[in-house]
């Protein structure tokens, strides 16, 4: 169903009235995890201030170490519903659970399911049963026919609103957190009809390769770009290495904006 051969338009996706896949790019910010109403209100004035509509933020953390911040929960998710409302944006956070999946509906635009739960088959086929755009991370260590077959699983249920994202593989590099694939996205352009987004944070771990990372994928063909902000990354309860503090934002969405050709 997701295959090119099999619908050879592109699927444009509307995330309240933003629209993903159509050509022109566009791009989700926002912290790694929400953990408080100030801390993501924060972000959510810098998107605004630029224009841009698309606010992400962890509720429901999958972390390596049982002993890290596991996220606030479906606290987490409320504060984001506050946020969309309070700034007129469009809020995407990732879901762990199958048994979360309707519930997280009522308060987000946009489900993500994280690189750890792409071959999650029951979460994958409570994402194909709920009416809402689903944004899925490729697994670290899965091949491109198994990204595109985790997508098969959602849309084989129903639903077709799929944007994949690209977050880097793992390779024996360690001079980045993990490898991006930069040439999985014309591949997945060219084998389904899905929107293509690349995360630069999660695949390069680092903030000096944000914005080369995100010029490539754009030059590339990306559809969009994923990246992490937070107010104060020193102190971030999770991923404080590689967020992007206020002012590195605005001038990397600057950069960002002046050498794309989109501009
Ligand atoms: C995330 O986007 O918050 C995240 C955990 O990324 P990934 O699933 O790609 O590791
Ligand atoms: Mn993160």
């Amino acid at each position: 169903l997701v295959s090119r051969r099999r619908k050879p338009e592109n699927t444009v996706i509307t995330i309240k009235g933003t629209k993903i896949g159509n050509g022109e790019p566009q791009f989700v910010f926002g912290p790694c995890s929400v953990e408080s109403y100030q801390q993501t209100a924060k972000v959510a004035e810098s998107l605004q201030e630029k224009g841009l509509k698309l606010l992400r933020g962890g509720a429901f953390k999958p972390r390596t170490s049982p002993y890290d911040f596991q996220g606030l929960g479906e606290e987490g998710l409320r504060i984001l519903k506050k946020i969309a409302d309070t700034y007129d944006l469009a809020v995407i956070s990732e879901i762990v659970a199958p048994e979360d999946i309707e519930k997280a509906a009522e308060y987000l635009d946009v489900i993500q399911i994280g690189a750890r739960n792409m071959q999650n088959f029951e979460l994958l086929k409570a994402a194909g049963d709920v009416k809402k755009p689903i944004l899925l991370k490729r697994g670290m260590s899965s091949t491109i026919s198994e990204f595109i077959h985790a997508a098969e699983y959602i849309s084989s249920r129903g639903n077709n609103d799929i944007i994949l994202c690209e977050r880097g593989i793992r390779t024996y590099e360690t001079a980045t957190r993990n490898t991006l694939d930069i040439t999985a996205v014309p591949i997945l352009k060219q084998e389904t009809h899905l929107p293509v987004m690349v995360d630069v944070t999660h695949s390069t771990g680092r903030r000096d390769l944000l914005l080369p990372a995100a010029k490539a994928a754009l030059a590339i063909g990306a559809d969009g770009i994923m990246a992490e902000v937070h107010p104060d990354p020193a102190v971030a309860l999770s991923d404080a290495a590689q967020q992007m503090d206020l002012p590195r934002f605005d001038a990397f969405y600057r950069d960002l904006i002046a050498h794309s050709s989109y501009a």
